[in-house]
């Protein structure tokens, strides 16, 4: 499932291609996403002028010229494709996980441009699209989810005020979108590694010093898979040729039974299902 940093590459990567592009046509083959593809889809973008290509937690926002919007999101297996008309390349996925090119099956959208077009493939169908008619209605689209750890209002006053009387464990705030967005699974665990942690522990007898680890450790640990070009369980090129290298720098995730990479910890890497997740964290130095 891509996560916020794999979110990112291709945000990336599909903001350099689109910006400042005007879509000829619009095709939808299949309108059966998680929500339905809108029927005024294929109107509502064609002439359209792409300004740029933003991300809100693992939203993707095309901005038009016109001050609309169009979300995007990838669900747990959409991938996006660039087909060149005249040049055939074979690695056509801006993303690390799934085929690297262009599946013969479950081709949703497609969006087409001057010399090329842009293919949305996604065989689970939990991706959607989303018409938004202007940037009153986009704020108030994200107005449920709390801030990305990057955001200035994920803050020390911010977490511990959240944490306040709460009993669940850290781990499952970690994934919980109301209190932060586009923490998956895979970086809570490592998020809490590096803070020194145990995923089981109470929120609300966590210290404040506690909270500002988490708080730079989550952080940290975004932008250094973003770097790293994302994390990709499965072993593809993407466009660029470039492969998502940050499994290789798991410190815990699917480490069961290995030892921890922490330099004098003796402790061994546990699994453990927590709010329904494989959590992964050491039984020795995460306290
Ligand atoms: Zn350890």
């Amino acid at each position: 499932m891509p996560e916020l940093p794999e979110v990112e590459i291709v945000r990336q990567s599909l903001h350099k291609r689109i910006r400042e592009k005007k879509v000829r046509k619009v095709i939808v083959r299949n309108r059966n996403l998680r929500f339905k593809i809108p029927l005024n889809f294929s109107k509502y973008l064609k002439n359209k002028k792409i300004i740029k290509v933003k991300r809100f937690s693992k939203y993707l926002i095309i901005c038009f010229s016109n001050k609309t919007f169009c979300l995007m999101h990838l669900g747990m297996s959409g991938t996006v494709h660039i087909v060149d008309k005249k040049i055939k390349k074979s690695i056509t996925n801006l993303s690390f996980y799934n085929s690297p090119n262009l599946p013969k099956y479950h081709n949703h959208v497609e969006i087409i441009f001057e010399n090329f077009k842009i293919v949305y493939n996604d065989p689970r169908r939990f991706g959607f699209f989303e018409l938004i008619k202007n940037r009153d209605l986009l704020r108030k689209r994200f107005n449920h989810l709390g801030p990305e750890p990057f955001d200035k209002k994920f803050n020390k006053n911010y977490v511990s005020n959240f944490f306040k009387k709460k009993e669940k464990s850290i781990k499952s705030f970690l994934i919980d979108q109301n209190f932060v967005s586009g923490i998956g699974n895979i970086y809570a665990s490592e998020i809490l590694f590096l803070s020194k942690i145990n995923p089981e522990k109470k929120v609300s007898i966590l210290k404040k010093k506690d909270c500002i680890k988490i708080i730079k450790n989550s952080k940290k640990v975004l932008i250094e898979a973003i770097n790293k070009g994302g994390s990709s369980i499965r072993n593809f090129k993407n466009i660029s040729g470039n492969q998502g290298k940050f499994q290789k720098y798991f410190s815990v995730y699917q480490r069961k039974g290995l030892r921890c990479k922490r330099s004098r910890c003796k402790g061994i890497i546990q699994k453990k299902i927590i709010s329904n997740r494989s959590t992964f964290f050491c039984n020795t130095c995460q306290k």
